[in-house]
């Protein structure tokens, strides 16, 4: 059977242009399709525009801390529409790499919604980024990678069409004064100290006694802590009822009958993945309860020749992550090679302000596994000798005392995320707390404390 390309990637994100361009540059003939922006999520309403105006949150801070040394400095007004346009226009920068990076790879570009219209053949529907005038068309493939990602859920409760989520949080018109966030994992945290450095009044709302469930208790403690002296309400185990819209304001009612004023209700309520109008019901691709696509060790889904990747299978939903499945599946179908991760070592970061980081396994994960030495230290880093605020760094080092292995690293403090991101060869490697012990630090930081940690804080026997 002769079709139009060897392979087709539906959705130009992380994962999807990672692994078109990789099969590309192996010989395959291949095609991508985007509906809405090149570069997906990542580039466009997620990991790049939030690290950027997570940067510009930290300058008021930093003014104030200058005064200490001796700066004579002003804080000023920040000006949010400069901040938008400085970031729309490093986002139209990366959206051309990204169209250019896949044409010298000799990547077909299409745009529009696809639907698969049989088992080889896709339908493709003008988008919003397809040109006008734009028709219907039809491509055909051998194959074909599900990289579609996913799409920001709102709670199902009165009112909430007067929400926003993190799509729209990027491109507010102006910064609200009174942001109230439901919602207190990587989203909600993270805009959470993007919108009080920026000056706005915070209300978290969430379910939880801590924030960040899914990381190491201790840590998720420092971070409430960390929330709460940056002035932060925290407005714990509880659950919003229902949104009222006034002349002024919005109204957010809490299942204990408190009400929030507010000028933005943010959603911070987690991700779905994106398969609505892919026409899978129609080829018969399983999906799971979420509406995640059902894949194998291989990214294989239920149909041999479709595969899928990223956030539309739910697995470890990072950029990097599916950058790596897409690489891999891209070596494997078209290279004939075996590309290997550490997907257990996988560090996360949540950038709030400090920010925090993690690597390997929570206390409550390992000591499912057997007895832990536990190695805790906080202290407040030399940057605030001088000034009035005095953040805390917090690290913890979790070393399974039978090996002596260091199989998990929680950091929270300046620059968490970019140590942690080399301390996480180590953990991947599997080095030992001698391994840590014997490498010399660098003084005078906050990372040389990972290896100079002596003082054992307690043992943490195993748990069935
Ligand atoms: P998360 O899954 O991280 O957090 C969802 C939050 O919503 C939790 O606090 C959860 O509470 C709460 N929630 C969910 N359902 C309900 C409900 N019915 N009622 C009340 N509360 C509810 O989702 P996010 O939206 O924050 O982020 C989505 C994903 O995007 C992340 O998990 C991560 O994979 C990725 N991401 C990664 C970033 C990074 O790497 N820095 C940054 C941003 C996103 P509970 O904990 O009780 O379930």
């Amino acid at each position: 059977m002769n079709y139009d390309f060897d392979l087709i990637v539906i959705g130009a994100g992380s994962g999807g242009v990672r692994c078109a361009r990789i099969a590309a540059e192996h010989g395959a003939k291949v095609a991508i399709i985007e509906k809405q922006h090149w570069g997906g999520t990542c580039v466009n309403i997620g990991c790049v525009p939030k690290k950027l105006m997570m940067l510009a949150s930290n300058f008021g801070d930093q003014v104030e801390d200058s005064h200490g040394y001796g700066w004579d400095t002003h804080k000023g007004t920040h000006h949010w529409s400069i901040l938008m346009q400085a970031k729309d226009n490093e986002i139209a920068r990366l959206n051309k790499i990204y169209v250019s990076l896949l044409k010298k790879a000799n990547v077909s570009l299409f745009t529009g919604q696809a639907g698969f219209e049989d088992e080889h053949t896709i339908v493709l529907k003008p988008s919003e980024l397809s040109e006008a005038n734009s028709q219907e068309q039809r491509l055909t493939a051998a194959r074909f990678v599900i990289a579609t990602g996913s799409t920001p859920t709102v709670l199902n409760i009165k009112g909430k069409e007067f929400g926003i989520t993190s799509d729209q949080a990027f491109y507010l018109p102006e910064r609200p004064e009174r942001v109230t966030i439901i919602g207190s994992g990587y989203i909600g945290v993270e805009f959470a100290g993007i919108f009080k450095g920026l000056g706005s009044k915070i209300d978290m709302v969430y379910r939880q006694p801590i924030p960040l469930r899914g990381f190491d208790e201790e840590l998720r403690q420092a971070l409430y802590d960390a929330l709460a002296q940056r002035g932060i309400t925290q407005h714990v185990k509880l659950t919003p009822a229902k949104i009222e819209k006034t002349t002024e304001a919005y109204r957010l009612h809490l299942d204990d009958g408190q009400i929030l004023e507010t000028d933005c209700v943010f959603f911070a309520t987690g991700r779905k993945p994106n398969i609505e109008g892919l026409g899978l019901e129609k080829i018969g691709i399983k999906l799971a309860d979420k509406g995640q696509i059902v894949i194998d060790e291989q990214f294989e889904t239920s149909k041999p020749h479709i595969y899928a990747i990223g956030d539309v299978v739910d697995k470890i939903n990072l950029t990097p992550v599916a950058i790596a499945q897409g690489h891999a599946l891209a070596d494997r179908l078209y290279g004939n090679k075996k590309r290997v991760s550490a997907y257990d070592a996988t560090p996360k970061a949540v950038f709030c302000s400090p920010p925090l980081a993690s690597v390997g396994l929570t206390e409550d994960e390992a000591v499912k596994k057997g007895d832990m030495e536990i190695y805790v230290s906080q202290f407040t880093p030399m940057r605030y000798a001088f000034t009035q605020r005095k953040l805390k760094t917090f690290i913890k080092m979790i070393v399974d005392k039978a090996s002596q292995k260091v199989v998990g690293l929680h950091m929270l403090g300046d620059d968490a995320p970019e140590i942690l991101q080399g301390f996480s060869v180590a953990i991947a490697a599997g080095l030992t707390k001698a391994d840590f012990d014997q490498t010399i630090g660098i003084h005078p930081t906050s990372a040389e404390e990972l290896v100079t940690m002596r003082q054992k804080t307690r043992t943490a026997c195993k748990k069935s």
